[in-house]
């Protein structure tokens, strides 16, 4: 074997793994297709549960002060109404987020991986899963125009919401109503705000808006919905962006100023686990490419760095003992983890996207803290 693991992918979901498994002292490869530093489609917003695990890796101190806190949350109905609730005091999190732009945020988390001892190689595209009696023994890549054939005792797909390796090892299912898809753009000439802002408003639906504020007058703006959605209403998400910043009701107050910094860019979310089989024999899926995004909210890199931490544990936990079924107890702690919080998110996505019930949710936790608070401790997976 060339290596313990090799990991494909060095997004939030990859890069957690490469840590953990190295600092579990394991000889770690993590590969990714592009160059690094490299930016991803995202809102940047970064949940307290996601800092609790940034603070798990030892990563605050170099966050804290360099990017924007946010103090909480705003949601607009459609017909104006607005619930504001601050993050919940939880034990366990932190009770703050942060808005970091993946261009950065992606490259302290690999930096860091690689500073716990993974190699990392980048331009390094994986073609393949390999298979040796219906186990995957590494992958075949190609990198600076080289075919390679790595060999590893597992390979952790960590190749986000389209997954190569989770397509060819017929993992990703084809569930359309568990598939979002979402664009954003950077906006310069903003109010600063400590709170992330999402917006219900008649000109976009089916979908919904957001402005998160990044600091120094820059936000990230962005429209999002389900991809039947987009089929149903034939949708042109650029169009639908344009219309949220032209012509919405609310959100236009914020955006009179707004000058784009760069063009939209978006991707697919593969939201709420059930549009993904985890793991097989010889790897794990972590991530986007297991389907791990909260359906409540489209966040993901909260489940990508939970997920790279699980799959490092039961990985550890099969390299130490020598028994390589152990793998397939992450499936299980996926589903105790996740299972009924995302399947709930799944059945409320279905309800909220009708204007008439959203309006009387926002409208009644409007008026009662109590009720703000818990909803954002529902949306934010902070119960
Ligand atoms: C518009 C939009 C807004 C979003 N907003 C938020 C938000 O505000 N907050 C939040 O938490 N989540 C948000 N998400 C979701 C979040 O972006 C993802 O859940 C998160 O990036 C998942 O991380 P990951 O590591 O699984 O995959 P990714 O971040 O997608 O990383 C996968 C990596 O694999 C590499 N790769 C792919 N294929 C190969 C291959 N064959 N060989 C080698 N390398 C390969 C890619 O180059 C990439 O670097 C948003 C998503 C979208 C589309």
């Amino acid at each position: 074997m060339d290596f313990d693991v090799t990991i494909v992918g060095a997004g939030p979901g990859g890069s957690a793994a490469a840590y953990y498994l190295s600092k579990f002292g394991h000889k770690v490869l993590f590969v990714d297709k592009r160059r690094f530093p490299r930016d991803k489609a995202c809102g940047d917003g970064i949940s307290p549960r996601a800092v609790g695990i940034l603070k798990d890796m030892g990563l605050l101190p170099e966050i804290e002060g360099k990017f924007k806190r946010t103090r909480g949350v705003r949601i607009f109905a459609t017909k104006g109404g607005c619930m504001e609730a601050n993050w919940p005091p939880v034990k366990k999190y932190p009770h703050y987020g942060f808005i970091i732009p993946r261009m950065e945020l992606d490259d302290i988390l690999r930096r860091h991986a690689i500073r716990a001892g993974a190699e990392f190689w980048d331009n390094c595209l994986v073609i393949e899963p390999l298979l040796e009696n219906g186990k995957v023994t590494g992958v075949r890549a190609k990198r600076n125009g080289q075919h390679l054939k790595i060999y590893s005792s597992f390979v952790i797909a960590a190749d986000g919401a389209h997954s190569r390796v989770g397509r060819i090892l017929r993992l990703l299912k084809r569930k359309r109503r568990s598939i979002g898809v979402a664009i954003r753009a950077y906006y310069q000439g903003m109010e600063d705000d400590d709170f992330m802002e999402i917006y219900g408003e008649d000109c976009i639906l089916p979908a919904f808006g957001w402005i998160f504020p990044a600091g120094n007058g820059i936000a990230n703006v962005g429209v999002g919905t389900l991809i039947d959605d987009v089929k149903k209403h034939q949708l042109n998400l650029s169009q639908v962006l344009s219309n949220f910043i032209h012509n919405s009701t609310h959100a236009r107050k914020k955006l009179t100023k707004a000058v784009p910094l760069d063009s939209p860019k978006g991707d697919v979310l593969r939201l709420g686990w059930e549009a993904s089989e985890v793991v097989t024999n010889g790897a794990l899926l972590v991530g986007d490419a297991a389907s791990l995004v909260n359906p409540f909210t489209g966040e993901g890199v909260t489940y990508a760095l939970e997920s790279g931490k699980l799959a490092a544990d039961v990985i550890d936990e099969a390299l130490s003992s020598g028994d390589a079924t152990a793998l397939f107890k992450y499936k299980d702690l996926i589903r105790r983890r996740y299972g009924f919080y995302f399947r709930m998110g799944t059945i409320f996505v279905k309800w909220i996207s009708k204007p008439p019930l959203m309006n009387l949710g926002i409208g009644l936790a409007s008026k009662n803290q109590k009720l703000a608070q818990f909803s954002l401790r529902v949306l934010a997976n902070l119960l």
